[in-house]
């Protein structure tokens, strides 16, 4: 079969290869044949060599959805011809952390698809613990629908989740990217009444707007983000910020626009350790919640997706056939203003 191999020793770090056909190792193993696929910033920061526990000659890929072709005997959920969407985490779901929820910790698992061990760019995958890292489709919603449910959609989830929304809360967004535009979604679906978008990227801002995501846009490049934000909340600031940058600036501009006593939810990545400045915070009260995705949410975003009440379908801007896989990489390194995500069909 053909899938997309990452070598860090070569030029190019990433090839279209043959492989074999995975094989169950394990009475908990999946075989899934790949529909669709995408890419993801984590899978360009292991490529650029910012993922040091990422193994070499594996298999890239955790955003995929496709279809069960193969079981292990313990599988009790899934059988042969199950449509599935692939959470970006492998667990156990028996661990003390998957027990509390807390899946991205599993002592078994966790990010290993497409980092420690083979992921979603080839043709099949085997996947680990599949009864519960694999979640089936409803039979409305398309594996379009389904592609983003297991990674940046659970993220965006996630964030709102952080910031403990009440109803009638104005929620900030800093960084509309796909994983902020998604929080922007959650955060509204979670009771939000003002959700502000925060970007410099104007077609991004215009896609929050455009699809309702946001109701409010602030360009730093173009106003002053404080300013603006006061002015939208009567001068209280943002009931909870959603930082999802990542960078020096939008760290500090997060607790700067948030009111009193708000929570700020982090579910960037950053580059770089943040300073933060108590002192000038002092009597603010905030709460700072930090993540990499819990990703245990799939089963109800999907559902909330067959009833129609979320859908990340503007979030597809560019199609590849899975042959060109390496030029759809391309592009995503070298984001055009108008990328937000990539759909690799099979
Ligand atoms: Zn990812
Ligand atoms: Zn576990």
């Amino acid at each position: 079969m053909q899938a997309l191999v990452y070598n860090k020793n070569s030029d190019k770090k990433i090839k279209l290869t043959e492989r074999d056909y995975p094989k169950i190792t394990d009475n908990l193993d999946v075989i899934v044949e790949v529909k669709i696929s995408s890419i993801c910033t984590s899978d360009l920061h292991i490529i650029n060599g910012f993922v040091p526990f990422a193994n070499n000659n594996i298999v890239l890929g955790h955003e995929f959805a496709g279809e069960v072709v193969e079981t292990g005997k313990g599988i009790k959920n899934l059988k042969k011809g199950d449509r599935v969407a692939a959470n970006c985490i492998t667990f156990c779901g028996e661990c003390y952390f998957c027990r509390h929820g807390y899946i991205n910790n599993c002592i078994k698992g966790g990010w290993e698809l497409g980092c420690k061990i083979d992921g979603g760019h080839a043709e099949y995958v085997r996947i680990p613990f599949g009864d519960t890292s694999l979640t089936r489709i409803p039979d409305n919603v398309s594996y379009e629908n389904a592609l983003f449910v297991g990674d940046i959609l659970s993220s965006g989830y996630f964030a709102a989740e952080m910031c403990e929304i009440n109803k009638g809360d104005t929620i900030a967004v800093i960084g509309s990217g796909p994983v902020g535009l998604c929080a922007m979604m959650c955060a509204k679906y979670m009771g939000a009444s003002k959700v502000i978008a925060i970007d410099k990227n104007e077609k991004r801002l215009e896609t929050a707007l455009n699809k309702k995501l946001a109701d409010y846009t602030i360009n730093p490049d173009k106003e002053a983000v404080e300013e603006k934000v006061k002015e939208l909340t009567n001068s209280i600031g943002a009931d909870g910020v959603i930082e999802a940058a990542g960078e020096d600036k939008t760290f500090q501009l997060a607790w700067k626009i948030a009111r009193p006593n708000a929570i700020i939810g982090i579910i960037a990545m950053y580059e770089k350790p943040q300073i933060l400045p108590l002192p000038e915070m002092y009597g603010k009260n905030l709460t700072f919640k930090t993540g990499g995705v819990d990703a245990i949410h799939c089963q109800e975003i999907l559902e909330l997706i067959s009833q129609g009440k979320i859908s990340t379908d503007f979030l597809i801007t560019h199609k590849f056939p899975f042959n060109e896989i390496e030029k759809a990489y391309k592009l995503f390194a070298n984001r055009p203003d108008n990328c937000l995500k990539i759909a690799i069909y099979k």
